[in-house]
């Protein structure tokens, strides 16, 4: 977690931000979340996301969506219109819409420019002698045989370049800077490369694309951002940055800063990799709930809210680490015990019959929808005499200290009476209890009686003639290792995938209110966990509920041995 500057109680960002209204170096904060349509949006961006529109809000200014489409073989329209829905979901409205493709022709119009003041020129090196002569930050690059074209040759090769003249990979336009710097970014930089793909905004306009140190600048200027806020491996870019904005005599300058990017535990955030798991069908969509897409998260039963608080928290800082993914959930289960409905399911169903309650009875119950909050009213639930309870809340055997149902012991229904077992029937061919025949006290009606009787333990449960059939979906980390992005010499990533990450369970029982759930809708699954109705695949006649997270907090814990 990261330490916000004790007397201002800012991050380092927002310092910077006020250091230069302060100075005038600006008169308002523009910034801009700018992703690349190439896969769906994850939880790493949600931090960019929350950081950049956060700070428009505090600064009373604004904050542009940005597609930075310049690389037209990796990106899709299906990706621009998720990336629009899970901006939108988290709670944030853009203020201009801009696409990088829109300033195709500004940009080329700006490398003629260059090459008019002899700042770049066609290089027709490979790619491959091009890597090669750049050479190595402790020895100096070589020069191209090319880098010395005069401006007319250059020009003219350039527009013949962008007339498709030459095959793809043949030519490349390169800023000339310096082939000496112990920066290699700024040892000739590629500016253009000659690729026929179309591109899902500008069909088969163009067959050179910049790349993106010669588009993010320069698109980050046109919109006049003030902060172009980066991820750290761009700091090596920005002299890059600052020399592309100077040498184009642009006259607004916007300042880049860079901060650590967000890597969750036992999860990856790179889209190549996610959208691995995606084609190998590791998992059915970016939007799985396993995923760490916003999508995911979404499907999985995250609120905007719990992953905008988690995004606060985290804060930003200089260097990149790694994040406790429990402190995410943390986040969320502190969220959803403010709006999560309390109700009762019983994941793997053991019948209770209770022998002296009347066969044809059925009595309805009070029940608290949220003892968090008393304006969430109550619900009735039935009780009947044939009853479902959890199979783990019954040992023929118990140890010691073990509260629950087990012959002769008498519990605590929540909601309802104390009952004790009497009877155990198993199957006779494996010996597994089927059937429990209980008794209960009439005087225990609502959870006491009359003479006071402690039981221990309380159970939840559902009427067997009430209860809603449910398929109940349980997930677990897609990884099996803390840190997936650091695999050992020698291993494969794909390795450390977690193959036991989905459980489903298909004979659940619920309370009959739950038919009514609609896709989305969020609950507390009483002792169990906060589970949601699953957006795709629920419906009332197969209703089908996500665990979105357990109740067991293992931060909490980790918080409180920290503080002693
Ligand atoms: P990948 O390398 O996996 O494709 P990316 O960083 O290239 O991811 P972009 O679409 O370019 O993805 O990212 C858009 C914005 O989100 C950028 O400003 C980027 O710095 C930021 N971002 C991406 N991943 C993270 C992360 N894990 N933590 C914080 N910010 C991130
Ligand atoms: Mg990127």
């Amino acid at each position: 977690m990261e330490e916000a500057n004790r007397t201002t109680g800012k991050d380092f960002i927002r310092e910077i931000i006020d250091q230069d209204l302060k100075e005038g170096r600006y008169r308002e904060v523009k910034t801009r979340f700018p992703p690349e349509p190439n896969g769906y949006l994850h939880i790493g961006h949600a931090k960019s996301i929350c950081l950049n529109f956060g700070i428009a809000r505090d600064y009373q200014g604004t904050c542009n969506l940005r597609f930075d489409d310049t690389n037209p073989t990796k990106e899709e329209v299906e990706y621009v219109e998720s990336i629009m829905e899970d901006v939108r979901w988290l709670g944030f409205q853009w203020d201009g819409l801009y696409y990088a493709s829109d300033y195709f022709e500004q940009l080329y119009q700006w490398a003629e420019f260059l090459i008019q003041k002899g700042l770049a020129y066609v290089d027709d090196c490979s790619a491959e002698e091009i890597s090669t002569m750049r050479g190595a930050p402790t020895e100096p690059g070589k020069p191209s045989p090319y880098r010395n074209r005069s401006v007319e040759e250059n020009l003219d090769l350039f527009r013949r370049m962008r007339r498709g003249e030459f095959p793809d990979g043949s030519r490349v336009l390169r800023a000339k800077i310096d082939m000496n710097s112990p920066n290699l970014n700024m040892r000739d930089p590629v500016l253009y490369r000659i690729r026929r793909a179309t591109h899902h905004r500008t069909g088969d306009t163009w067959c050179i694309y910049p790349l993106y140190d010669f588009a993010h600048g320069q698109s980050d200027a046109i919109e006049g951002i003030t902060h172009s806020i980066c991820t750290l491996e761009f700091e090596n870019h920005r002299p890059l940055y600052d020399w592309f904005l100077e040498a184009l005599e642009l006259p607004h300058k916007p300042r880049q800063i860079e901060f650590a990017r967000l890597n969750l535990s036992y999860t990856v955030m790179s889209k190549r990799k996610l959208l691995e798991l995606v084609q190998e069908k590791i998992v059915t969509g970016w939007d799985d709930p396993r995923m760490p897409t916003i999508s995911g998260l979404r499907r999985r039963g995250y609120t905007p809210e719990a992953i905008r608080t988690f995004a606060e928290r985290i804060g930003v800082s200089k260097v990149n680490s790694l994040v406790d993914i429990n402190f995410l959930e943390h986040c969320l289960r502190e969220d959803l015990n403010k709006r999560a409905q309390r109700v009762m399911a019983v994941l793997y169903p053991l019948k209770v019959v209770i022998t002296n309650y009347p066969e044809d009875q059925v009595e309805w119950f009070d029940a608290e929808n949220n003892p968090e909050d008393p304006s969430a009213g109550t619900r009735k639930i039935p009780f009947c005499r044939e009853l479902y309870i959890e199979q783990d809340d019954f040992m023929e055997l118990p140890p010691k200290g073990y509260f629950r149902l087990s012959p002769g012991a008498e519990v605590r229904l929540k909601h309802a009476y104390y009952i004790t077992c009497n009877e155990v029937i198993k199957d006779p061919s494996t010996g597994v209890p089927i059937e429990l025949r209980c008794t209960y006290d009439p005087e225990s009606r609502g959870g006491s009686t009359p003479d006071n009787r402690k039981v221990k333990g309380t159970l939840h449960w559902v009427s067997a003639r009430h209860a809603v059939h449910a398929e109940v979906r349980l997930y677990d980390h897609l990884f099996t290792i803390e840190d997936p992005s650091d695999i050992p010499e020698g291993k494969d990533w794909k390795e450390f995938i977690n193959r036991d990450s989905l459980k489903i369970l298909t004979h659940c029982k619920v309370e009959p209110g739950l038919r009514d759930a609609r896709p989305g809708d969020t609950f507390q699954f009483l002792r169990q966990g906060y589970f949601c109705a699953d957006l795709k695949d629920h419906s009332s006649d197969h209703p089908v509920f996500n665990r979105t997270v357990t109740l067991k907090d293992t931060w909490s814990k980790i918080l409180k041995k920290g503080n002693g």
